[in-house]
């Protein structure tokens, strides 16, 4: 039976290993954190009882993904699907709402709304199309080219300064900055808007679910599976150097698959120069700043619909999130943050005790920050929700400059896995239709850093299965490991 050894327990290592241990081999995956998961963990981070999610908190993308899918998620997890897929607060206690509903948002975004449904609706209904063209390498034909067409007409609409256009109120332009901000690059952009665009259709199709019991049940499912497919997992195993690492013989058909950055294989000894070079090339950027909050109580936000929203955008005005993004992008932070925020404990009691909340937040910060954001993201909240400083209990913060710390493959606090711009969406960390292979045999990547890129999907986990299967001269597809 053929070894195969993954680096690295994040969601995509976990889809890969699941991938590989179905189609019969021996996997083992070795890790660097105490716990497994990756972006998956959630933990006790604050004070007892209160459930933090370290990393990923709100799931869109895996519920939207083939890899998921196949692997039957639904069944094997409790999914909370909101009625409010994000929320805008705006100050004088308004807001703009993206509801699960299309027509409830459109109608409720007023002289906006025929606009907004023109730009996401054609998404939406076709999210499939959608999913199919970002969820891949982009050098191959889409299977549904007419939405991949509209999807392209819509980044250049919200990607470039015709995104001023687009909408004439308030509410409206600031909830799709809002969406487009979650990119973390410069605004607008057309890989801000393609990242944006894919997550605002999804609002309107499955809607933006979360986990009961956090994103480490999606772990422990994927661990459970593998398990049951005879395969294991070590803790506590931070892999520095490829050359000392004994992972088989690729003669045999053994492999090694990279949940990690794909600089590790700047350690292995017989990499081609010219590939080394690329690696070298692939750039990492903007970070994120953490803070997560045990709170007395619910936020008390201003407007009543925020209070029901799992995710709020925190940041005012279009020109606010502008303006926060782009100083991220010239090494600043603005003194008014983007603020990325989920209150789970609203509709799942496992998350804090009875009665308490918590809040995952963040803000985008230059790459290596070591700023401490939480009095940055406390006035942000407040000034939407005011009396919310009073209701927190005990808080956690992690700068960007800490978060190598905790998962090595986040370089200098950089949650994407790499710079996510156009030309990287492309050249991910190379320009090759199956980037996942190595030039060095039996060697794969296997992590955001590959395509499609950052978030929970396992997508580049399956990718690296997928051609280490083909490879391997046993090429199978999803519906052959999961049907
Ligand atoms: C704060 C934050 C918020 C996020 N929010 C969301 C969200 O709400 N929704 C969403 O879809 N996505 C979100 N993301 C992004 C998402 O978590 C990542 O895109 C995703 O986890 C990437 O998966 P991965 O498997 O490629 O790598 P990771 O999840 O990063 O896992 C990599 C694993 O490899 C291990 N590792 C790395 N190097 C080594 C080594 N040398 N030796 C041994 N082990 C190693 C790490 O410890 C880690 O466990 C967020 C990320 C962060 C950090």
């Amino acid at each position: 039976m053929a070894l195969a050894t993954i680096i690295g327990s994040g969601p995509n290592g976990l889809a890969a290993a699941v991938s590989l241990a179905r189609a019969g081999y021996q996997v083992r995956v070795l890790e660097a954190a105490d716990t497994v998961g990756g972006g998956l963990r959630t933990q006790e981070a604050t004070l007892p009882g209160f459930r933090h999610d370290v990393c990923s908190a709100v799931h869109p993308a895996a519920v939207a993904s083939p890899f998921f899918q196949a692997f039957g998620l639904d069944e094997r997890i409790e999914w909370i699907r909101p009625e409010i897929s994000f929320a805008h607060p705006l100050d004088g206690g308004r807001a703009a709402i993206a509801w699960r509903d299309i027509e409830r948002t459109a109608a409720e975004l007023g002289i906006d709304g025929d606009a907004w449904r023109r730009r996401l609706r054609p998404l939406s209904t076709h999210i499939d199309g959608v999913t199919d063209f970002t969820g891949n390498q982009l050098l191959r034909l889409p299977h549904d080219p007419v939405t991949a067409v509209r999807y392209a007409i819509r980044m250049l609409d919200q990607g470039t300064p015709l995104a001023r256009a687009a909408f004439r109120t308030e509410e409206a332009a600031a909830l799709m900055a809002g969406v487009v901000a979650h990119a973390n690059s410069p605004q607008p952009t057309l890989a801000g808007a393609a990242a944006g665009l894919l997550l605002a259709g999804l609002a309107h199709a499955g809607g933006w679910p979360y986990p009961r019991g956090g994103s480490q049940v999606i772990a422990d499912a994927l661990i459970a599976d593998l398990e049951a497919h005879g395969g294991s997992i070590k803790t506590g195993t931070r892999v520095t150097d490829l050359a000392a690492l004994d992972w088989g013989d690729p003669d045999r058909g053994d492999v090694l698959l990279l949940n990690t950055s794909p600089r590790i294989a700047l350690t292995h000894p017989d990499i081609p120069p010219s590939y080394a070079r690329a690696l070298r090339g692939y750039r990492y950027g903007a970070a994120a700043a953490k803070v997560d909050f045990a709170l007395d109580g619910p936020i008390p936000w201003t407007n009543e619909h925020v209070r029901n929203a799992p995710t709020v955008h925190v940041a005012g005005t279009r020109d606010e999130v502008w303006n926060s993004e782009n100083a991220v992008a010239v090494g600043r932070v603005s003194e008014r943050p983007y603020v990325l925020a989920v209150q789970p404990s609203l509709f799942d009691p496992t998350r804090a005790p009875d009665g308490k909340a918590v809040l995952w937040a963040y803000i985008h910060v230059p790459n290596g920050s070591d700023l401490d954001p939480t009095e940055l993201i406390t006035a942000q909240v407040e000034r939407f929700a005011p009396g919310f400083r009073d209701r927190i209990l005990a808080h956690h913060a992690v700068p960007a400059s800490s978060r190598e710390a905790i998962n090595p493959a986040e370089i200098g606090g950089d949650i994407s896995g790499g710079v996510f711009d156009m030309r990287q969406a492309l050249r991910r960390p190379v320009l090759s239709p199956a980037p996942w292979r190595t030039p060095l045999p039996g060697v794969y990547l296997a992590s955001a850093s590959t395509p499609p890129g950052p978030a929970v999907n396992g997508m580049a986990g399956w990718h690296a299965a997928h051609t280490v299967l083909h490879d391997a001269g046993t090429p199978a597809e999803l519906d052959d490991l999961f049907g």
